[in-house]
């Protein structure tokens, strides 16, 4: 057992990216073997075929680099129960088959932080309302804030933190068993936050914004969007509701991943952050930390 060389870091890429556990078995072949292999029907990966997720992980340090390849798609107006006046902008990225949204709620003033939210897709907590996250009442808050502001919201394909609707359902099991949210992930190979931001830095790009006023409660969104050259002028929290089921979750989040507790009663063990103890339900607008 030895610590993964580049190689096999990309090899685990292209596992994540077939959003595949990342478990692989590697043998070593000496050169000798490879005109038998070029005979034999073996795919082989190169380094540039994996150009897209070398460029997000480029991003992931950097904080820009992603946002060049993001294609434009199409776009339409499209009127929401929030707001009448709302336009979905769809990007792809050129590999691989992931589509990321702006919706655009209003009219939002361009001259002063435009009100963003990065919203990572959560088909659980969004469609089904699942009770084990916060994510549907995050969106829904979000989204009604925005249709009092004007606003975006952009709507990132990263199912799981960025592992995948399977391998979500595969840290539930884990999680049933006792392990909480971070520990799941890393249990099936993942860090605790696959997340890649850079397609949403692209998309403000694309839509000509550089100034914002962040909705979240993720610290390292801010930290992310600064380092790449974004302004954050502000921070809008969402405090959305606690409760039996979703507590857990929320606590591991703040205790672990660091995130600004954003409903009252709940203990913050991570980093603590201002916007801690705002009513549920109501966006509420604080400093963002310098
Ligand atoms: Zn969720």
């Amino acid at each position: 057992m030895r610590p993964a060389g580049a190689a096999l870091d990309r090899v685990l890429q292209l596992t994540k990216r077939a959003r595949l556990v990342p478990a692989v078995l590697v043998f070593e072949l000496p050169a000798a073997a490879l005109p038998g292999l070029r005979q034999a029907e073996v795919l082989r990966v190169f380094d540039t075929d994996l150009g897209a997720s070398a460029a997000s992980a480029a991003s992931a340090t950097s904080g820009a680099g992603a946002g060049a390849a993001l294609l434009r798609i199409s776009d339409a107006r499209l009127p929401i129960a929030a707001c009448d006046d709302c336009t979905l902008v769809l990007f792809r990225e050129p590999q691989g088959d992931a589509e990321h949204l702006a919706i655009v709620v209003g009219l939002p003033d361009m001259d002063q932080p435009v009100p963003v939210r990065l919203h990572s897709a959560c088909l659980t907590g969004e469609l089904l309302g699942s009770l084990r996250c916060d994510c549907g009442d995050q969106l829904r808050l979000g989204i009604a804030h925005l249709a009092e502001t004007g606003g975006v919201l952009l709507y990132l394909a990263q199912e799981g933190r960025g592992t995948g609707l399977a391998n979500k359902l595969r840290a539930y099991r884990l999680q049933d068993a006792g392990l909480d949210t971070i520990d799941a992930d890393r249990h099936l190979g993942f860090s605790a936050d696959e997340r890649d931001f850079g397609p949403a830095v692209a998309m403000l790009r694309h839509l000509g914004i550089s100034r914002i006023r962040l909705l979240t409660n993720n610290p390292h969104k801010i930290e992310f969007l600064r380092r790449a050259g974004l302004e954050v002028a502000d921070r809008v929290a969402l405090p959305v509701p606690m409760h039996a089921l979703n507590a857990r979750y929320v606590r591991t989040k703040q205790q672990r991943a660091g995130h600004y507790a954003h409903a009252p009663g709940v203990e913050p063990g991570g980093a603590e952050g201002p916007g801690q103890a705002g009513p549920a339900g109501t966006a509420q607008t604080v400093t963002a930390p310098g």
